[in-house]
């Protein structure tokens, strides 16, 4: 990487919906090599074609980035040297270039119709060719190349519809570097002449990018693979424009793959197993449907910043964990896989755990406390906050919390089932009415309390403590498993113990 080159990076998307998670992790790596060199992370808007833009993609994609701790240096949002930060108002920039094209005789006016390009279309693939607009077709095309300077003049005087294509060589070496994939090259005779400007005036995802990279100093385009195919055309364009010399370097990420390993991952992949494939939740203004986000899920954005980081590229050690900064540091380009990364939902849901662990109890309190509410109505928050310590470690999602831990709020109403056929004996209601009794006579209080006068007892009758231990748990909150069982007696106290277990004993009939 040159390094005497201040890093000046972009995430640039097309506001054409809900921002996969695939694009965050482009912005999340742009982020960390901005971060690393203390450069500039730069959010530039690619709305050029208008068909395809729907309201609200933007707003959608900064919150998405804020949700995800990806902090914009230059955008349209915090303004910059290199304002407007939305390619749409920058249209009158960028048609000089265009001029400067065709004038070098680089780029020529092209005036075919839709139907002229149908039958050139036609009639390449019945002779078995690539149905391309390109240094050989081009010749049998309305153009300026064919057409006579007169009649050119005469079409443009008169406004007829136009678009400006760039001229490629026939057949000419494209060599460029990648960082992720080393050297790349391709040969102009596989290329076609692509639109640059189109009859609007609107430049093209092609031009508008090159120029908006050049001027506003980009250092490196990192960006996902799909965009590979595209990048011999845009070193042409630096050729062709004299900025090869101000070329950024390419870097072009691996696909997030589905689950399986085959193809990239998309939204059908998410709602077939259940996970999210957008940041945060999203509803199609057209359509109406409704995708669902990492935030509303549940997951913590430092979780899914870990995660997306570790999709792709992977430290120079075992750590998993990271910290944004810690990201920071570690992250290089050079250290970007080239074959795609396999989406693991369950390595999500890991991440997500372990986030929860780091968290403090008020926090996770503050978070879930309208779903306790829901559920229970108000709630004591010393009480609640008891129980997310004690039962954080088993979840993965806060939001679980509540829902699983009913039985510190209300009467269990049913009894595990497989508990009950494996380890209910006849004797077993006897034994559990009488531990009642012997923790009521000692006054039981602490856990310490409840665990030494519980040994005890299973000592005094000579019984193993793995006999009475689960269906204890299960006469006292129904469910098989739980935070240590000692400590759930202690927080419930000796009175509900004692309740719980001769209503248990009652009910269960062997
Ligand atoms: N506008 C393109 C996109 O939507 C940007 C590709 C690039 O980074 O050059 O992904």
């Amino acid at each position: 990487m040159s390094t005497e080159r201040p890093v000046r990076v972009r995430f640039a998307p097309s506001p054409t919906g809900a921002l996969h998670i695939g694009g965050v992790r482009t912005a999340l790596y742009n982020y960390l090599l901005a971060r690393k060199h203390g450069g500039t992370m730069i959010l530039r808007i690619e709305d050029t074609d208008q068909n395809r833009f729907v309201p609200g993609a933007e707003e959608y994609i900064r919150e998405s980035l804020k949700w995800v701790g990806i902090e914009i240096d230059e955008g349209p949002e915090q303004g910059g040297p290199h304002a407007p930060y939305r390619q749409s108002e920058r249209k009158p920039m960028y048609r000089q270039y265009a001029d400067k094209l065709i004038e070098e005789g680089l780029a020529y006016y092209a005036f075919d119709t839709e139907e002229d390009l149908e039958q050139m279309r036609k009639r390449l693939e019945a002779s078995k060719m690539q149905p391309a607009y390109d240094s050989v077709s081009r010749m049998g095309m309305k153009n300026s190349l064919t057409l006579s300077a007169d009649e050119v003049k005469e079409r443009l005087d008169r406004g007829d519809n136009y678009v400006i294509r760039i001229k490629l060589p026939r057949k000419e070496e494209v060599r460029f570097h990648d960082v992720i994939r080393g050297w790349v090259a391709v040969s102009t005779s596989t290329m076609d002449d692509k639109v640059l400007l189109k009859g609007d005036g609107m430049p093209t995802y092609h031009l508008a990018n090159v120029v908006d990279d050049y001027l506003m100093g980009i250092s490196h385009v990192i960006r996902g693979e799909e965009w590979l195919p595209s990048a011999p055309l845009h070193v042409m364009l630096y050729r062709y424009l004299g900025w090869e010399d101000k070329m950024p370097e390419f870097a072009h990420l691996p696909l997030l793959l589905k689950p399986e390993g085959n193809g990239k991952l998309s939204k059908r992949d998410g709602d077939r197993l259940g996970f999210p494939v957008f940041p945060i939740d999203w509803t199609d203004p057209k359509t109406g449907e409704k995708s669902s986000g990492y935030r509303e899920s549940g997951y913590y954005p430092e979780a899914v910043a870990n995660m997306l980081a570790l999709l792709g590229w992977h430290p120079s050690d075992n750590q998993e964990m990271f910290t944004m900064d810690e990201l920071i540091q570690s992250f290089s380009l050079e250290r970007v896989s080239k074959s795609g990364a396999k989406f693991d939902v369950n390595k999500a849901y890991w991440f997500n755990q372990q986030y929860l662990n780091q968290k403090s109890v008020p926090e996770i309190y503050a978070d879930i406390v309208p779903i306790f509410s829901e559920l229970y109505g108000s709630v004591n928050q010393e009480y609640a906050e008891t129980i997310i310590a004690m039962m954080r470690e088993k979840y993965q999602f806060a939001r679980e919390i509540p829902a699983a831990s009913s039985y510190f709020f209300v009467e269990p109403s049913a009894f595990d089932e497989e508990v009950i056929r494996k380890k209910w004996k006849p004797e077993t209601n006897g034994l559990l009415l009488e531990l009642g009794e012997w923790f009521t006579r000692n006054n039981c209080l602490t856990p310490t309390e409840f665990e030494d006068n519980f040994k005890i007892y299973c000592e005094s009758k000579g019984i193993k403590t793995g006999e009475i231990l689960q269906p204890l748990r299960v006469a006292v909150s129904g469910a098989p498993m739980g935070p240590p069982i000692f400590d759930m007696l202690a927080l419930l106290g000796l009175e509900k113990v004692l309740t719980r277990l001769i209503v248990c004993t009652n009910l269960i009939k062997l």
